[in-house]
């Protein structure tokens, strides 16, 4: 997966094209027919590095996008999560798997009043929640 040192491989790789670009540029009819075939194939290929890891640089920005919509999207609905999107809920999803590894495990219904994971087996009931009383400040 690209990181933060692929923008710099890319600059790099930019960079190179651009100094070979000045090199044929400024040197005008100095250089031999082979040399600048050969400078030429050099700035193709510094270009098509860049577009490379420029591509996966879209990619990674596209998953870190969609990532963090899911994350707006996502609301804790004890002792599960829910996903809103507009007026359709969708859910409930292990609290525990997205918790410790952000995957998005939709818990099934047990048939025991609760919910189960069958990826990390945990079990979640719903129905024994109660919503903790408000917290009143004496004045
Ligand atoms: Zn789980």
């Amino acid at each position: 997966m690209p990181d933060i040192a692929s923008i710099g491989a890319a600059l790099a790789s930019i960079k190179t094209a651009t100094d070979i670009a000045k090199l044929i540029k400024e040197s005008g009819t100095s250089l031999e027919q082979a040399e600048i075939k050969l400078q030429v194939a050099d700035l193709i290929s510094s270009l098509a590095d860049a577009k490379i890891e420029l591509a996966e640089l879209q990619t990674e920005m596209n998953q870190l996008k969609d990532k963090l919509n899911q994350r707006a999207a996502l609301k804790w609905v004890k002792p599960y999560y829910m996903i809103q999107s507009g007026d359709e809920v969708e859910g409930p999803f292990c609290p525990s798997c997205y918790d410790n590894n952000e995957k998005m495990i939709r818990l099934q219904g047990s048939g025991r009043n609760g919910w189960s994971c069958l990826t990390c087996e945990g079990f979640y009931k719903d129905s024994e929640y109660v919503q903790p009383p408000p917290i009143r400040v004496s004045r």
